[in-house]
């Protein structure tokens, strides 16, 4: 795994990893735009987070960054309010959710979701196959004039792909649950890539559906 980037206060020299604060004199920090987002918002290096814990901080840290602060600042300090609020905010939209939080856990450890997501995910096989069934029925029933059977039709593959999705997303939880800190779990990085790659896949079902979707209403 790519290693925690080290910086030294411009204030004190207090040598700590890259933080919006320094933890020894609190002055503001030059944060490098690639610092790493957990350490950012002040939490374990783990996938596994306490989200209420995350919200408390970003808000936290938001507050401490606004820039009415540092209205009588150096103009270092006013740079660094406005550098450092875009950099929370980065990470925060990343770690909040647990897919785009899995997809940097992979970018962390040198990896990626490739971006052509045309192969159907083995485990997704039958659902895909069954949801473009469903689909072409949808779009004949739609075809035929009959919007509203349609529409309820589209609601049934709706939940089916919502049941798969929370099941994905479970999957995505016990993953994160299993990493141990500082150290690079090959199985457990596969696993991960291969949830986040049908989680991907199953986003583009659900965008087909909601386009048939939309085809129905204009009938
Ligand atoms: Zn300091």
């Amino acid at each position: 795994m790519s290693t925690v980037q080290e910086v030294r206060c411009w204030r004190c020299a207090h040598q700590h990893q890259a933080m919006l604060f320094c933890p020894a004199c609190q002055a503001i920090q030059l944060v490098p735009p690639q610092a790493d987002y957990f350490s950012v918002l002040g939490l374990p290096r783990h996938p596994a987070l306490d989200e209420k814990l995350l919200a408390r901080r970003y808000y936290e840290l938001s507050r401490q960054l606004h820039p009415d602060l540092y209205q009588t600042g150096t103009p270092q300090e006013q740079e660094a309010s406005l550098n450092n609020t875009a950099l929370l905010n980065r990470a925060y939209r990343t770690l909040r959710d647990a897919v785009p939080r899995g997809q940097y856990w992979l970018e962390l450890h040198g990896e990626q979701l490739g971006k052509e997501n045309n192969r159907v995910p083995p485990k997704l096989a039958a659902l895909v196959f069954a949801v473009h069934e469903q689909l072409e029925e949808a779009s004949a029933t739609r075809a035929a004039g009959k919007a509203d059977e349609a529409q309820a039709e589209l609601g049934h593959i709706r939940e089916d792909l919502h049941a798969q999705l929370s099941q994905l997303r479970a999957e995505l939880a016990s993953n994160f649950s299993q990493w141990s800190e500082n150290e690079t779990q090959p199985g457990l990085l596969q696993a991960l890539k291969t949830t986040l790659s049908a989680l991907a896949y199953l986003h583009t079902l659900l965008r087909d559906v909601e386009k048939e979707s939309e085809a129905s209403w204009n009938v």
